[in-house]
């Protein structure tokens, strides 16, 4: 088994961890209901997509 030879320092380790932050999601306004969704995705709330209902959310619920 490949074993470190020394230990990481704490410098070195935080300096992995630099790229480690998350970033908040993407999102926009739904042009049909306004709530937000992700873009690319059906709205969550209204089911539309592209200009047009894709899934019944009253049959889904
Ligand atoms: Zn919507």
């Amino acid at each position: 088994m490949a074993v470190p030879k020394k230990k990481t320092s704490s410098s070195r380790r935080d300096m992995r961890r630099s790229h480690h932050a998350l970033t908040a999601a993407a999102h926009g306004e739904c042009p049909n209901c306004g709530e937000l969704k992700r873009p690319h995705h059906v709205c969550g709330a209204c089911g539309h997509y592209d200009g047009r209902e894709v899934v019944d959310i009253a049959a889904e619920a």
